[in-house]
């Protein structure tokens, strides 16, 4: 594991996931008055002991740790943050609507929400046993993901000085509804989660218990970074982002492209979610794959409905139509 120095006092763990990416980045900030960790890694033995070889490196344990901050609620960002918090005596610290969802996404699961879930996917092409399946995949995902007892909420847009360091919290939705990002504005550095990442477009989808037009809010949240100044953008996953805009300005076009794609693939008739699907990602997906890929698909189909660009005719399934 190779833990590098990216900027003055700023520092990258990689921690190892069993997902495609293979490692979530975790940032040590070190403001000369103790130090600030950013996300934390998924629950297994193998990130459990690349902390315990960052703690030894960076001599956690001797230093002040002021929070751990969990950008959102995703295992491979929240998933050690209960352990790493008892193992470091340090806070961790969530935005308050992204704390709320945690709690909402980890509280005991009843017959109400099987329903809701199953009825979703059934609106959408699948059959009553592909949502069993997929309801045992939810709650895998769900497995081994642990809320701390205690998570202090912040506010959105709250400024709070560290040492040397002023940190700046900015929520964006989209990816979750409220993902935290941590901006330097004096370093001109922005920790942008799962955000923006550099390679991989970030998945934005509809789900079960959605609210609203995610992919409309992710296009806005993502319109404000344009406001900010960035020098270096330092994603929870791959490589360090060094412009900032010219990326926004590629995930822009990559959400018009495939939103214009969804309008000619609906050219030859109605088709449910699920058929639609099959065809904007032209290749075999299995579940896993596939229940993002859907999701991508139903908050695009979302987003094109409420512009007034796609009409949808009610039922078990429901067809989706253009306009
Ligand atoms: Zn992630």
């Amino acid at each position: 594991m190779t833990i590098d120095t990216l900027a003055r006092g700023i520092t990258r763990v990689p921690i190892p996931v069993p997902l495609p990416v293979h490692t979530t980045n975790c940032y040590v900030l070190d403001s000369g008055d103790g130090v600030f960790i950013v996300d934390a890694g998924m629950d297994t033995p193998e990130a459990r002991e690349a902390w315990e070889y960052a703690i030894g490196t960076l001599h956690l344990r001797e230093a002040h740790v002021r929070g751990i901050f969990v950008t959102h609620f995703h295992p491979d960002h929240l998933g050690l943050a209960a352990w790493l918090s008892g193992r470091l005596g340090a806070p961790v610290r969530m935005m308050g609507g992204e704390r709320e969802a945690a709690r909402q996404y980890l509280r005991p699961w009843t017959q109400v929400d099987w329903d809701r879930f199953r009825d979703f996917y059934m609106t959408h092409g699948l059959t009553r046993v592909q949502a069993a399946d997929w309801w045992d995949l939810e709650q895998a995902f769900r497995q081994g993901l642990t809320m701390p007892l205690h998570v202090e909420p912040i506010q959105p847009d709250h400024e709070e000085y560290q040492g040397r360091l002023s940190l700046v919290f900015l929520e964006q939705g989209g990816h979750t509804e409220h993902q935290g990002l941590v901006w330097l504005p004096k370093q001109r550095i922005l920790f942008t989660g799962d955000q923006v990442l550099a390679r991989i477009t970030p998945n934005v989808s509809l789900w079960p218990n959605s609210c609203g037009n995610p992919l409309q809010e992710y296009l806005e949240s993502l319109d404000r970074l344009r406001g900010l100044d960035v020098a270096l953008a330092l994603p929870a996953h791959e490589t360090p982002i060094d412009n900032l805009h010219a990326r926004v300005d590629a995930l822009f076009e990559h959400h018009r492209q495939r939103g214009e794609k969804v309008l000619e693939l609906l050219k030859s008739g109605g088709q449910t979610g699920l058929e639609l699907t099959c065809q904007l990602f032209d290749r075999p997906l299995h579940d896993y794959q596939l229940r993002f890929a859907l999701g991508e698909t139903l908050a695009h189909v979302e987003y094109l409905r409420q512009w007034g660009a796609i009409r949808v005719t009610e039922g078990m399934p429901q067809r989706i139509w253009r306009r």
